[in-house]
């Protein structure tokens, strides 16, 4: 497939480690890894879906949502979750980072990664758990929300 061979790596031999997993390497699996490649790096299922069909009408989410799995397997992806649950994915999680969400106003922020890497190493030193800060998004209230009246 050649429209797929100007992908930069890691996603260069995606098709080869796709089929390797035991996923055949089609059309709807190139539109899905182009949707990924040229995003930036944070996406819901039911986003990608949308995106793959406004560029492939064919798609089938249940193509995607496989897709997805094994991409996660491979590591090229990540899920976590949003503040109501839903899963969100990370696409080449190459830093480690977190979400906050303030319930008050709706904000979203995220947690760089030396924060991230202090917050793990604190859980790690005091009870030896190795925290996944990325998997779930931290809900509670901002500094503005906190100082305003309740
Ligand atoms: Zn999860
Ligand atoms: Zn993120
Ligand atoms: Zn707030």
């Amino acid at each position: 497939m050649s429209r797929i061979r100007s992908l930069s790596e890691p996603w260069g031999s995606i098709g080869e480690r796709l089929r390797r997993r035991g996923l055949r390497w089609t059309p709807q699996r190139a539109t899905v890894i182009e949707v990924l490649a040229e995003g930036d790096g944070h996406i819901t299922a039911a986003q990608l879906v949308e995106q793959c069909r406004a560029r492939d009408p064919a798609t089938i989410p249940s193509t995607v949502h496989r897709t997805l799995d094994v991409l996660e397997e491979l590591g090229l992806v990540r899920h976590g979750h949003a503040a109501d649950g839903h899963e969100e994915f990370h696409v080449l999680p190459a830093t480690e980072h977190g979400h906050l969400h303030c319930s008050a106003c709706g904000a979203s922020w995220e947690i760089g990664e030396a924060r991230a890497i202090a917050v793990a190493d604190a859980f790690r030193a005091a009870d030896g758990f190795e925290i996944d800060i990325g998997h779930v998004t931290l809900v509670g209230r901002c500094r503005s929300c906190a100082a305003g009246p309740q």
